[in-house]
């Protein structure tokens, strides 16, 4: 079933399984999702400090990827939170 008239639709339909949609006043469109692997996830604050948009970290000490997808104008910003992971535990697709 479609989600009408949001990001999933100007997505071309893909239904983001698995990540949770916010709304948000960025306007650049969305064509990526990041994903933190809490597993492997040390607690190292790195990410929230590249890209406080899209990462933080929550109550347990982990990172969280609390902005999803991910606001084009963030992207950048996620990419190189996601390469300066010391634990390569953030994940973007
Ligand atoms: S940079 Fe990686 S290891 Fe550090 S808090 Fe973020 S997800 Fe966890």
């Amino acid at each position: 079933m479609m989600l009408g008239g949001d990001v999933t639709s100007q997505m071309g339909g893909d239904p983001f399984d698995g990540f949770v949609q916010r709304e948000s006043n960025f306007e650049g469109g969305y064509n990526m999702l990041a994903e933190v692997d809490q597993e492997q996830c040390i607690g190292c604050e790195s990410c929230p400090e590249f890209c406080p948009e899209v990462f933080k970290m929550g109550a347990d000490g982990l990172a969280i990827a609390y902005t999803n997808p991910v606001p084009s104008e963030c992207e950048e910003a996620a990419k190189e939170a996601a390469e300066g992971c010391p634990a390569h535990c953030i994940h973007l697709k």
